[in-house]
């Protein structure tokens, strides 16, 4: 009594799996800090015109310069509500105060 001959092959229509991080601006990366877990995000200079104040030293930060955006997530639900209250940060003042 012969097998069947229709054994299952792997599926031909397999894709490559896509990454993610290549979709998305910038370098965002999760640090957990003591206050909780913080999406961290480096951001190229823009032509927005926007001025934001940097929390760790209360300077200007100009979008048209590289930034860093931190914001914290919402880590028990695995969404981030916290993007409304993302801060513009200095690189060099986030590293410093985070
Ligand atoms: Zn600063």
């Amino acid at each position: 009594m012969p097998r069947s001959s229709s054994s299952r092959r792997k599926n031909k229509w397999q894709r490559e799996p896509r990454d993610l991080s290549e979709t998305t601006a910038g370098m965002r990366t999760s640090r957990s800090l003591s206050d909780g877990t913080w999406s961290v995000q480096t951001v190229k200079g823009n032509d927005s015109g926007k001025v934001y104040v940097c929390p760790g030293c209360g300077r200007d930060v100009s979008a048209a310069s590289g930034h860093v955006v931190a914001w914290r997530q919402e880590a028990r639900h695995g969404i981030e509500i916290g993007v409304e209250s993302r801060r513009h940060w200095h690189p060099r003042c986030f590293d410093r105060f985070r």
